[in-house]
């Protein structure tokens, strides 16, 4: 994966994530995003009242559309106009619907978009076909609005997703991250997946085992209370959830998983009766993924499951580059303490604030001839002992003190509400057990260390700049009476 490419991909949403935690939002969360989901459909039929009869539907629920003709139209509309998802007919003149989509999905300028296959209904061959060309999903004509919406809403969905997660990595590349495999390239997320089916009907469940057998831990249950016991207790990646369970216990689960602070986030697909539309929309208003309907479809099932599979992966993984990113930001990484940015937020913040910062106090610390500790034992002796020094500081401060990597060998401490006298003594303290007991290195050896520090109180109002070099200042009278001393600017 490319910068370039990445450059390349618009964002989808308006207001494409409000939060991580919302990302996985079900129906009718948008609202809580604060934005609805807009997203281009490039629309590819042959028979123009076909196009247009798409084009007033997703019109009419905001989205924005764009219409091909032909195959030749498609592949050319899908680099110019960078569209979310393509809803792609099959049967074309030109280049068909499976060639395209091959196409498609073997350029990398195109790879990533959704595509969802539009064949006829009694031809299920086809879908088999449309998975093996890299189709995301299928649907049948005449489409009925439930299905084009579902389909469209969670491709684009998880089309935002993986944007983000790219623009992150590509953010976290330049702070030196190393990247992330890429999640198109995993082409089989079911096989690391932990699967539970809530089924009690037989015929069912035999149509499913044999397409998720292939999961890393597949779970059958069939009446409500094994189902949420499993659901409670258990790390699923997928539920999926019969809607014909005797006495709407389907429905109950659903409402169930989506009311649970812990389980909102796990993907539920629900398996719908034909005809049963009023179940179906109410899960889907519950805030279920997806359906399918029974008897379901393998091509389908398998389509609808990778991408909810591939929808938690990539959640689970934006949520840990989220945190790396953020840590990256604020703490140095070799002595897990504030970085020097994070001390300066800090620090400016107090003495913006009215009155604040009486009462502040600012200790610079330097360590003593540390040069001539990676002179002698090389540099990784040399960051071990910052480690440890880092610890030994954290284990003799308050939790209201900031404890920063200033650069290098130096620290520095804000002490809130504290005294001059107060921060001379700690100060003395920090002297005191850097240097009674060694510093001990990898090989066993043990290293003699000293700090030198300077110590002054900030005044409210005063530039930070000025603030530290006070501090500074007192330090340079510590290392130049001997070291391993404290010296007061107050
Ligand atoms: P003084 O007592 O006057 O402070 O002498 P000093 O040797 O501590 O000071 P000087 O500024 O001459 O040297 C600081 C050394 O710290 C030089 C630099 O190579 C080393 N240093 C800076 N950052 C790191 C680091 O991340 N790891 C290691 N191992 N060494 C570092
Ligand atoms: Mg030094
Ligand atoms: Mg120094």
């Amino acid at each position: 994966m490319t910068a370039t490419r990445v450059a390349g991909q618009r964002r989808v949403c308006d207001v494409p994530v409000c939060d991580v935690g919302e990302l996985d939002a079900g129906p009718g969360r948008e609202a809580a995003c604060g934005a609805r989901m807009t997203a281009k459909v490039l629309v590819v039929d042959d028979v123009h009242v076909i196009r247009k009869v798409l084009e007033a539907k997703l019109l009419a629920e905001f989205f924005e559309v764009v219409l091909a003709g032909s195959g030749q139209e498609a592949l050319e509309k899908a680099h110019s106009e960078n569209p979310d998802i393509i809803l792609l007919d099959v049967m074309m003149p030109d280049i068909d619907g499976f060639e395209v989509c091959r196409r498609l999905k073997a350029d990398p300028l195109t790879s990533h978009i959704p595509v969802v296959m539009i064949t006829g209904l009694d031809q299920p061959s086809d879908r088999i076909a449309g998975l093996e060309a890299g189709a995301d999903d299928f649907l049948t004509k005449p489409t009925n609005d439930v299905a084009l919406f579902a389909r469209v809403r969670n491709l684009v969905r998880l089309k935002t997703m993986f944007d983000e997660l790219r623009l992150r990595e590509v953010a976290g590349h330049s702070f030196g991250l190393a990247s992330l495999p890429d999640p198109v390239q995993e082409v089989n997320p079911v096989a690391n997946a932990a699967i539970l089916v809530v089924e009690d009907d037989p015929a069912s469940v035999e149509a499913i085992r044999p397409i998720l057998s292939r999961c890393a831990g597949l779970r059958v249950v069939s009446d409500e209370a094994e189902a949420r016991r499993s659901i409670t207790d258990g790390e699923w990646d997928l539920v999926v959830i019969s809607l014909t369970l005797p006495g709407q216990h389907g429905l109950r689960l659903c409402a169930f998983l989506r009311a649970s602070e812990r389980l909102r986030q796990v993907p539920v697909l629900v398996l719908s009766k034909a005809g049963d539309d009023r179940s179906l929309l109410r899960a889907l208003d519950l805030g279920v993924n997806d359906y399918v309907t029974k008897p379901a479809d393998r091509a389908e099932l398998q389509a609808r499951v990778n991408t909810q599979l591939r929808r938690k992966m990539f959640q689970d993984r934006l949520r840990e580059t989220m945190q790396m990113l953020v840590e990256l930001a604020v703490v140095d990484p070799l002595t897990g303490l504030y970085n020097r940015r994070s001390l300066e937020n800090n620090l400016s913040t107090r003495l913006a604030g009215e009155g604040s910062a009486s009462g502040t106090v600012a200790m610079l610390l330097d360590l003593d001839h540390f040069k001539s500790i990676n002179d002698t034992y090389g540099h990784p002796a040399g960051d071990a002992v910052l480690r440890q020094f880092a610890h030994r500081l954290r284990m003799n401060t308050r939790g209201v003190d900031m404890v920063a990597r200033f650069g290098g060998e130096e620290f520095v401490i804000i002490m809130p509400e504290t005294s001059c006298e107060e921060a001379r003594m700690i100060a003395e303290r920090l002297v005191r057990v850097t240097a009674q007991e060694p510093f001990r290195i990898a090989d066993g050896r043990e290293i003699g260390v000293t700090v030198s520090i300077g110590v002054t109180d900030a005044k409210p109002g005063e530039a930070q700049g000025d603030v530290i070099a006070r501090a500074d200042a007192a330090l340079y009278r510590s290392k130049a009476d001997g070291r391993n001393r404290v010296s007061m600017a107050c």
